[in-house]
């Protein structure tokens, strides 16, 4: 046995195959290389019958899986919006595990509460949502979504006079949930988890960026009474469009309506004094959600809420057991605020990442990618045989390829992309037509990465400049 003890020669392992890993990303075909059953084949077989050695096992992983690991974390892989890890906060995460702590109690951990408590603070001055926001630290973008409207949910009712917490929803006077054509797919999804049901929500009309018609939506509130919540948006998945939420503030204020912030990436814009403008009005709001493993490139998984009101959070998401020992400054125990129970310290790799970056280096992450977008559109939309398709304002590039049925041809485009390697982008529908959504969400993404890119692209197109 080494120094390292039981631990030390896996750890080691570990430590080698992610240097390998990650000192290859650059060059790495950006899709991955293998087939499912290649990988069942490779990792599956009976469950065995007896032991193996830890740092055997490691070795065997990351070799065998490695065909089908994704280039994800590199600087190429512009994909759905899916961030890369930037090292501190990676390796802040590999802390996080090795002291396994149970981040659900100040009781608990002392160490990762006051962590994410801090984290938690200095993502709200980031953001500029004004202090005493209470914040939970979640898996993603969803449960941030939804840990926002379960908050939202206690409020609206208690202000109608009933305890949805005690007494549920039957019966309940119906909540109105109000939120644009354009919103993400995880807004309907969490109307569903929340009881409130899919048919709960009225739909208002989206332009052509996807920002909801303010004059929609203050049609839509005032065809209706009762309890009533916006969920509002701060970066369209495909066009990076923002709502307006000036506007969309005091339409819901004039109706008593709650106002959630979906702003899984968007919400970053805050940090730049160039992009700031774009959110401006969501300090307004009465809750947001924002992921941290996008665009602040923390690992997965880290989504993050915050609401201006703590007492309707607590009363939502609070914890009871005898055997709880709470802290005095309930704000320590991350158990009153997350839907989880026992529950990864995932706050600190955010307190890592700003730590390292401050503010300047957030606020550079965040020019650095809208660049990179704007280097992208720019070089695409100079070639014959080539649209973009939205207004680029942030991290988000729509392009079509044109052609007699321009449809086709976008989706063909798209997977030679993805079958290149060079670089990967998927494909979405867009009012109606097909067209490739390019994400740039990686903080190692350079400006050579994208003119690589934009070549591969010209070549599996067919075309040139
Ligand atoms: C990604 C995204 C979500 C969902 O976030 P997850 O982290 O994937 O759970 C919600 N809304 C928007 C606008 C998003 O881009």
């Amino acid at each position: 046995m080494d120094s390292g003890g039981e631990y030390g020669t896996a750890l080691a392992v570990a430590a080698q195959e992610a240097q390998r890993f990650l000192d290859g990303l650059p060059e790495r075909p950006v899709h991955a290389r293998t087939t499912r059953a290649e990988l069942h084949e490779a990792l599956g077989g009976a469950l065995p019958d007896g032991p193996a050695e830890p740092d055997a096992v490691i070795g065997e992983l990351a070799a065998r899986a490695d065909a089908g690991v994704v280039a994800s974390q590199g600087p190429r892989f512009f994909g759905f919006v899916i961030g890369g890890a930037q090292p501190a906060a990676l390796a802040a995460d590999w802390l996080v595990s090795t002291w396994d702590q149970n981040a659900a109690l100040y009781a608990a951990s002392p160490a990762a509460s006051v962590l994410e408590r801090i984290a938690g603070d200095w993502v709200a001055e980031l953001l500029g949502l004004g202090p005493g926001v209470s914040v939970a630290f979640v898996t993603g973008g969803q449960m941030a979504l939804w840990t926002g409207l379960a908050t939202a949910r206690h409020h609206v009712l208690a202000e109608a006079g009933w305890d949805v917490e005690r007494d549920g929803l039957a019966g309940a006077p119906p909540v109105r949930v109000v939120a644009g054509a354009q919103r993400h797919g995880t807004v309907d999804r969490a109307l569903r988890f929340l009881g409130f049901g899919a048919a709960a929500l009225v739909e208002v009309p989206a332009d052509d960026q996807g920002r909801i018609r303010a004059d929609a939506l203050a049609g839509a509130l005032a065809g209706g009474h009762g309890p009533a919540v916006v969920v509002a948006q701060a970066g369209n998945v495909n066009t990076g469009s923002f709502d307006p939420m000036e506007a969309i503030a005091e339409i819901a204020r004039e109706h008593g309506a709650w106002v959630h912030v979906d702003g899984a990436f968007g919400l970053w814009a805050r940090a730049s004094a160039r992009r700031a403008h774009l959110a401006a009005g969501v300090e307004h709001a009465d809750s947001w959600s924002v992921d941290a493993h996008k665009w602040l490139n923390v690992p997965y998984d880290c989504g993050i809420a915050l609401t201006r009101h703590p007492q309707a959070h607590r009363a939502a998401m609070g914890a009871a057991g005898a055997y709880l020992v709470h802290d005095d400054d309930v704000r320590h125990d991350q158990v009153n605020w997350t839907p989880d129970h026992s529950r990864r310290a995932r706050g600190v790799p955010v307190w890592a990442a700003l730590r390292t970056l401050g503010r300047a280096g957030v606020a550079d992450l965040v020019d650095r990618l809208c660049d990179r977008a704007t280097q992208f559109a720019t070089a695409l939309g100079a070639v014959p045989g080539i649209e973009v398709a939205n207004e680029v304002v942030l991290n988000q590039v729509l392009v079509r390829f044109v052609a007699a049925d321009a449809d086709a041809q976008t989706r063909a485009v798209i997977g030679r992309i993805q079958a290149d390697g060079t670089c990967w982008m998927s494909g979405t529908t867009w009012q109606g037509r097909a067209a490739m959504r390019i994400s740039v969400s990686n903080w190692a993404t350079t400006a050579e990465d994208v003119e690589r890119s934009v070549e591969a692209v010209i070549r599996c197109a067919g075309l040139r400049l």
